[in-house]
């Protein structure tokens, strides 16, 4: 069964870093980056949740979608 994985990169957000932190952070590589110039993505496929990614960027461009709270709860 498919992953539901519940982040994004805010384009407006990101900064196109240099060097990006939150890449940096990520053991599986699932920050990726085409163009130097534009926003990285986030693979889904490779993506974990692990959510490390979130407080490593400066910018808070990294987000789970749909969270409208300060804090995230889980349904089961
Ligand atoms: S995700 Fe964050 S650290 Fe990475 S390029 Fe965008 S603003 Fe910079
Ligand atoms: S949640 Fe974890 S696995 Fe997914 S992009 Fe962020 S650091 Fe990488």
């Amino acid at each position: 069964m498919a992953r539901e994985i519940r982040l994004q990169i805010k384009p407006d957000n990101c900064r196109a870093c240099r060097r990006c932190l939150a890449s940096d952070v990520c053991k599986v590589r699932a920050i990726v980056r085409i163009d130097s110039d534009e926003p990285p993505f986030l693979d889904a496929a490779r993506c974990y949740d692990c959510r490390l990614c979130i407080p490593a960027c400066p910018f808070e461009a990294i987000r789970v979608t749909g969270d409208f709270l300060p804090s995230v709860k889980t349904i089961c």
